[in-house]
């Protein structure tokens, strides 16, 4: 055969930090013909991330609007990339993980009989609903891959439980060939709020929160126990890159009116902002899932700020607690954090459940293997 054609499909930040460098490796090999097709499910936060990475997209589909629902963007994303297939004709499409973008896009490619490859596979809390729609996105998208590149032993053993039983690969996950490229011990932020910062002298939260799960009153309470936590302790300084979601900023803002020399709303950071924000900060409160992936590599603890985790390995390593969404439960164990060193020193090591920086390479051979059988 000639040059075997890969389609890889994103559309939102998470995935394109996962995806580029997915991408950067199938571009530098000879034997294959890397194109991408982004969805933008998320605009500029995706444009960042391709821009750091170099990754110039063939197709856009441009999806985003205001005030859509997930029936309105899967609609898009599975008519959007039936048309990118039929016209590029690829031997195997790349999906990541569990967005609405990767269901619709590996069900695009099923319909068209192309071999879907889902990197990030093999994920799952055990609950339908949580996270939603996540959890069902990967599930089904799960049933109709042929390449399963599963991060972890673990994940692997959840696809098996599922009866998945041929081509499964535990290869590390991507999110860690991402973060070797961009962590610099000299780094100097584009962000100014950043520099001002002084994280020898204080204790720095970094907060992030924005699942659909913890709209409304969990995010209250985690607004709550933060507005406790800066007030009851005087060295410490939060940062709290806010989603572009307006429910969440406005419910921000309010939340911690006359706080803001210790309480710092800044804008979402780009890439290579977040991943030093993280790599110098004292803390890590988070319900994201990148961020459990990520921190551990870099020895930071992790609050995730949950009702359950689909990244068991990092609470196995004890770098990260799920402390769930209630305000008491969510002061106490920071503030313990923040004021007991041996309890800090024992979360606070390095360790790398998810990878050695190697996954794509990895994931680039499984590919080729694949079609020279
Ligand atoms: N991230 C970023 N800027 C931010 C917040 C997060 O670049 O202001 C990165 C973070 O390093 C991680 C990813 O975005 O790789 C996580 O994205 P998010 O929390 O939106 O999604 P999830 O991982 O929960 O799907």
């Amino acid at each position: 055969m000639g040059k075997i054609k890969v389609l890889s499909v994103f559309g939102t930040r998470p995935e394109a930090i996962k995806m580029c460098p997915l991408v950067k490796s199938l571009e530098k090999d000879q034997s294959i013909e890397s194109i991408v097709c982004v969805t933008a499910q998320h605009r500029e936060m995706l444009d960042a991330v391709t821009e750091i990475f170099d990754v110039r997209p063939q197709y856009d589909l441009n999806i985003m609007a205001h005030g859509q629902t997930i029936v309105d963007v899967s609609n898009k994303v599975l008519h959007g990339v039936d048309q990118v297939i039929k016209e590029c004709k690829p031997d195997i499409v790349l999906v990541h993980g569990d967005t609405s973008t990767t269901l619709n896009s590996a069900l695009a490619a099923f319909y068209n009989k192309v071999p879907v490859g889902h990197v990030e596979a093999g994920l799952r809390s055990g609950d339908i609903y949580s996270p939603f729609p996540e959890e069902a996105n990967r599930k089904l998208t799960g049933a109709i891959t042929t390449l399963h590149f599963a991060p972890t032993k673990s994940n692997e053993d959840n696809l098996l439980k599922e009866g998945i039983n041929k081509n499964i690969y535990v290869t590390g996950n991507t999110v860690i060939d991402a973060l070797l490229n961009v962590i610099n011990k000299n780094h100097k932020f584009e962000d100014k709020n950043l520099n001002t910062i002084d994280f020898n002298n204080k204790k720095v939260i970094l907060l992030t929160s924005h699942r659909r799960e913890n709209w409304g009153e969990p995010m209250k309470e985690i607004f709550s126990a933060t507005r406790n936590l800066v007030e009851a302790n005087e060295d410490v300084v939060v940062i709290f890159p806010m989603h572009k979601n307006p429910l969440i900023r406005e419910l921000a803002k309010e939340s911690f009116k006359g706080l803001e020399d210790k309480v710092k709303l800044i804008e979402p950071l780009e890439y290579v902002d977040f991943a030093n924000l993280m790599s110098k900060c004292y803390l890590i409160m988070t319900d994201s899932g990148g961020v459990q992936e990520e921190a551990p590599a870099l020895g930071k603890p992790v609050m995730v700020l949950r009702t359950e985790t689909e990244r068991p390995e990092a609470l196995e390593a004890g770098t990260v607690k799920l402390v769930g969404i209630q305000k008491n439960n969510i002061f106490e164990v920071a503030n313990e954090l923040l004021n007991n060193i041996e309890e800090y020193n024992k979360m606070a090591h390095a360790t790398n459940p998810y990878g050695d920086g190697k996954s794509c390479e990895r994931i680039v051979k499984l590919i080729k293997e694949y079609f020279s059988e």
